[in-house]
């Protein structure tokens, strides 16, 4: 992983995105996207925030405003919607 550019860094983070990950591999995503510095842009909105668990349930849209709750630690997500 170590000796990727930043091309390959952001395909292989999209990749991981598609699919489900446990808080231990979404953290050490987290980490090679800071270390490129890639953006997440909506891949952020598919973990939690705090614990990076990628179980969220959707919760409400209200006045534009999509709310999701991890279903690990009850951590409440609000995104904009556009
Ligand atoms: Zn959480």
């Amino acid at each position: 992983m170590e000796k990727m550019n930043k091309k390959q860094a952001e395909e292989k983070i999209n990749e991981f995105f598609e699919k489900k990950h446990d808080k231990e591999e979404v953290r050490k995503i987290k980490k090679v996207a800071m270390k490129y510095r890639i953006k997440l842009k909506d891949s952020r909105k598919k973990f939690c925030s705090k614990c990076f668990s990628m179980n969220l349930k959707f919760r409400k849209v209200k006045s534009n405003i999509k709310t999701v709750e991890c279903s690990e630690c009850g951590n409440l997500m609000r995104w904009k919607l556009k």
